[in-house]
């Protein structure tokens, strides 16, 4: 980000496009006559047609290793179209990763006419954004702030909505109307672990149900939560890119001081990061854990709400000690 905005370009999250469009089943329609696998995750295909059918953007910075395992081809096809792309990947060595990643980002920035002495001085300006987006993510800790309100800002993190400025202000703003609530009614706290959900109105079913979610794992981390004073660190403690362990430290650490009850892991069709439940269940062992999959961008279907509803309803009952 800090790349994209120190060269004086636009930022847009391609996700953000597709998922913010009042009809995003248009987006899988139209990658699906391009002849795309049916059986390819969703958010590609969205990807796919911002980018090629609507040419949304005039450029694209690809995150080719640490992303996801579709964007290589994707981005071969972004390519095929005549877009111009930057391909960026985080190293998977653990013995060099500091330097290979400096690597990584000064060339990038020197690919935008920057050094990376730039960028860091330009994390001046977005550190200040940053920072009022963890006192969102402290506010939802205190129960202002619902887990929905919690996704909507720390994902937008990704561009800030294309317009840094405006974003700031319109936290200020939020943030002040947050603060003067109550804090809201809940038991049960919920940890909301995994890749941003394509059905973002799932949070309003759960939190309908005298709980809250405190914690969206992987929007956390899009927002850069790290304040080390060296640049290059930040992106390493970023903890998406790199191991399931890096990931599930974390996801310890947050549960914990968050108080929370019971954990959703939301998982999307067809992605490979469906695999890691395995480990995280294997390695978060002394907590419920409900793992629920998502595909298209529709309402959650009733076997989804009903295994909700049950894993909500064990919740309280543990809380209230009637089970074990
Ligand atoms: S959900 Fe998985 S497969 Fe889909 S874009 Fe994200 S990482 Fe890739």
């Amino acid at each position: 980000m800090e790349i994209v905005l120190a060269s004086n370009n636009i930022p847009i999250d391609l996700n953000n496009i597709f998922i913010s469009h009042d009809n995003p089943l248009e987006y899988i329609d139209y990658a699906h006559q391009s002849v795309l696998p049916r059986n390819l995750c969703n958010w590609i295909k969205g990807l796919y047609s911002v980018a090629i059918r609507d040419r949304s953007v005039d450029e694209i910075i690809s995150v080719v290793s640490g992303d996801c395992s579709n964007t290589h081809a994707l981005t071969e096809l972004y390519e095929e179209n005549n877009i111009t792309v930057h391909r960026f990947s985080y190293p998977s060595s653990k013995t060099n990763l500091y330097n290979e990643l400096k690597t990584e980002i000064t060339n990038l920035a020197a690919a935008f006419s920057l050094t990376l002495k730039d960028v860091q001085e330009y994390s001046k300006i977005t550190d200040i954004v940053r920072a009022k987006l963890k006192k969102i993510d402290q506010l939802t800790i205190d129960n202002k702030v619902t887990g929905f309100e919690n996704h909507l800002w720390l994902v937008s993190s990704t561009d800030f909505c294309s317009d840094l400025e405006k974003f700031s202000k319109n936290i200020d703003e939020f943030i002040k109307v947050a603060e003067d609530r109550e804090p809201m009614d809940s038991t049960v706290r919920l940890a909301f672990i995994g890749v941003p959900p394509i059905i973002p109105n799932i949070y309003n079913l759960i939190e309908k149900k005298s709980c809250k979610v405190v914690f969206n794992e992987v929007q956390r981390q899009f927002t850069i939560p790290s304040e080390a004073e060296d640049f290059v660190q930040r992106y390493i403690d970023y903890t998406y890119p790199y191991t399931i362990w890096d990931r599930i430290n974390d996801i310890k650490e947050q549960i914990k001081l968050r108080k929370v009850d019971g954990i959703i892991h939301y998982v999307q069709s067809f992605c490979y990061r469906q695999i890691q439940d395995i480990v995280i269940r294997k390695h978060i062992d002394n907590m419920p854990i409900l793992t629920i999959e998502g595909d298209k961008p529709l309402d959650i279907d009733n076997r989804t709400i009903i295994r909700i509803d049950s894993f909500i309803e064990m919740l309280h009952d543990k809380k209230a000690g009637k089970v074990r």
